[in-house]
């Protein structure tokens, strides 16, 4: 499938692993430009081989507001004008309401909600000028059913939900969607730190089976595709059943 996104350029963040370098694969794969971020040069390095084309590697901490500015002007040296945003990072660490310190919240809201606000601030605006971008969030399906122990990534990922929602509206006029996607259980590191047995973990989900990071990658491209241009303010679970609300 031609996803009309060829020679576009794309900002990939969190993406030396998981759910995010399956992303800058998938549109790596569709001749999108990318720049991928994470905070090892190292692992930055080796995830480079694996994508399509010459993907531009910059490292930063997204937990460090001054590291987003140089990120994205480093960024914009590499590519000129970013026409994709995918936001996103690791998980802030588990806890519940008891466990967790008022001081943590703080760096989690940090890395999973300011992180993008940052971000978007920076490059919304030029898409809107140009009449043209994509801006997709990885979040979470906690955002449509909480998660006992990830009290921390709740409620960050549901404050970034809500700032997408509206600013969705806002931009749709000027040809900039909007949108999250939100993972259910898939088979990444995150995944392994958190659950010993993931096997009985998988045996949970309605099908039986963890999510593959490159089926995840190739939803997230097609939301950046031409033909996407009608999704905006939506927030898309790739779950495997699991949250069983009507919304
Ligand atoms: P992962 O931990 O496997 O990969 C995260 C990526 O972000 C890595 O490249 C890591 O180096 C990078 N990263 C981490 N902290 C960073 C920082 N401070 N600055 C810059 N880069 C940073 O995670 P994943 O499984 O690919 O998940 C991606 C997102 O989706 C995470 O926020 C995760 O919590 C969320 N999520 C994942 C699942 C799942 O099952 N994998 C389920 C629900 C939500």
């Amino acid at each position: 499938m031609d996803l009309g996104i060829a020679g576009r350029t794309a900002l990939v963040t969190g993406a030396s692993g998981g759910l995010g370098l399956a992303t800058a694969q998938a549109l790596a794969g569709a001749g999108v430009r990318v720049a991928i971020v994470a905070r090892s040069v190292e692992r930055l390095a080796a995830a480079s081989e694996t994508i399509e084309g010459d993907p531009v590697s910059i490292p930063a901490d997204l937990s460090r507001p001054d590291e987003i500015d140089e990120m994205i002007s480093a960024a914009q040296d590499a590519l000129g004008d970013i026409d994709i945003l995918v936001a996103n990072a690791g998980g802030p660490p588990p806890g519940n309401f008891a466990s967790t310190d008022l001081e943590a919240y703080p760096e989690a809201l940090q890395l999973n909600l300011l992180s993008t606000v940052a971000m978007c601030k920076a490059l919304v605006p030029p898409m809107q000028e140009r009449g043209w971008g994509r801006v997709v969030a990885i979040t979470s399906i906690s955002v449509r059913q909480p998660i006992d122990q990830l009290i921390l990534s709740n409620t960050a990922r549901a404050g970034l939900t809500a700032f997408l929602k509206t600013t969705a509206t806002e931009v749709a006029p000027d040809g900039v969607t909007v949108n999250t996607v939100q993972p259910g259980l898939h088979a990444t590191d995150r995944l392994t730190q958190l659950y010993d047995d993931l096997d009985t973990v998988a045996s949970r989900l309605p099908t039986g089976v963890l999510g593959d990071p490159g089926d995840f990658g190739r939803v997230v491209a097609f939301v950046c595709s031409e033909s996407a241009r009608s999704i905006t303010g939506a927030s898309i679970p790739v779950d495997g059943g699991t949250a069983k609300g009507l919304q």
